[in-house]
């Protein structure tokens, strides 16, 4: 008999070193903590599950039983006493010292109960972990059950063999993930990017070996889809593709409908991720997954 592999994921007690309002629409929160050298990252897309403090609390109130059944007892916690949990992305761990960068959406900020910004451009309802990175502090405690080897089922962006040319979208939320996933494309891979923002300030350099034609799209209204229709009216490369979509659900599904039902891609080659959607909050979206 062998021994099971020990779990991808460990559970890490991390605080706040500082953040940044990199740009309009985005708030970079750098972490720390004793043990972060432990954490790897499998880079392009790594997600992680963050567990964040309710207000009042010092620090996030996680499950007693933090083993694997640690999620059938989360839910079973008082939804108003039990951390926030939410899904985010590595956009970059550092040694030396043991940093983890997280760039979080500031969605609703400006604009309550789905009315527009001061931009005309709000970008809906604001959440619990969108607020408290815009009010986090040097010192101020989360958890997150993270990664402890590179492969660890957390990152979906998986070209097959054969794989002749890469198409990337993303809005805010996907950024982190479309920066990873363009840093660790190979020398040369032909990709066509599109990556859809709220604000010309929130476009930023992304730095790639591959041949990347990148397009920023700026929303012009809350409901525009620019995306979905950079898209729809593109030339696209001939040979074999592979896409990795993220972003609003109501988008995603659209986009993944035009590439496989308009364009012909396998629906094998096509990555979706529904990273939000309109009207929910990540407890309903697992609400429905039951
Ligand atoms: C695998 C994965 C990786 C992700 N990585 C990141 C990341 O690195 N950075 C990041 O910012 N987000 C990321 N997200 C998205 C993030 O988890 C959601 O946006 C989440 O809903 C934010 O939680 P909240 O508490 O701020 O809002 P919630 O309480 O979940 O939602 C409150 C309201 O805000 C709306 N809303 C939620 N997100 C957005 C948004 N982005 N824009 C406009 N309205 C929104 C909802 O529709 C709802 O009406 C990721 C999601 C997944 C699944």
């Amino acid at each position: 008999m062998t021994d099971a592999p020990p779990p991808p994921y460990r559970w890490f007690d991390l605080q706040v070193e500082r953040t940044e309002r990199i740009s309009p629409s985005l708030v970079r929160v750098t972490f720390g903590g004793d043990r972060l050298g432990d954490m790897v990252t499998g880079g392009r897309d790594q997600r992680f599950k963050l567990f964040l403090p309710r207000p009042g609390q010092d620090a996030p109130v996680l499950p007693d039983d933090l083993g694997p059944g640690w999620y059938a007892q989360w839910r079973t916690q008082d939804p108003a006493v039990r951390a926030v949990m939410r899904s985010y992305t590595v956009r970059e761990l550092r040694r030396e010292p043991d940093e983890l960068d997280v760039d979080f959406v500031q969605h609703g900020e400006h604009g309550q109960h789905g009315e527009h910004g001061e931009h005309g451009k709000g970008t809906g309802h604001s959440g619990p972990a969108s607020h408290w990175s815009r009010t986090a502090r040097p010192g101020d405690r989360v958890a997150i059950l993270g990664p402890v080897a590179e492969d660890n089922g957390g990152v979906d962006f998986q070209p097959p063999a054969g794989t002749d040319w890469v198409l990337v979208t993303a809005d805010e939320s996907a950024l982190p993930a479309a920066a990873g996933i363009l840093s660790w494309l190979p020398a040369g891979t032909p990709a066509k990017v599109w990556i859809e923002v709220a604000h010309p300030g929130d476009v930023q350099d992304l730095p790639t070996a591959a041949d990347a034609d990148i397009t920023w799209l700026i929303r012009g209204n809350a409901g525009d889809r620019p995306v979905l229709d950079a898209v729809r009216s593109a030339a696209l490369p001939s040979g074999n593709p592979y896409a990795w979509i993220a972003g609003e659900s109501g988008t995603i599904r659209a986009l993944r409908r035009h590439l496989v039902g308009d364009r012909g891609f396998d629906r094998r080659a096509v990555t979706f991720t529904g990273y939000w959607r309109h009207g929910a909050t990540e407890e309903d979206l697992l609400a429905e997954l039951g």
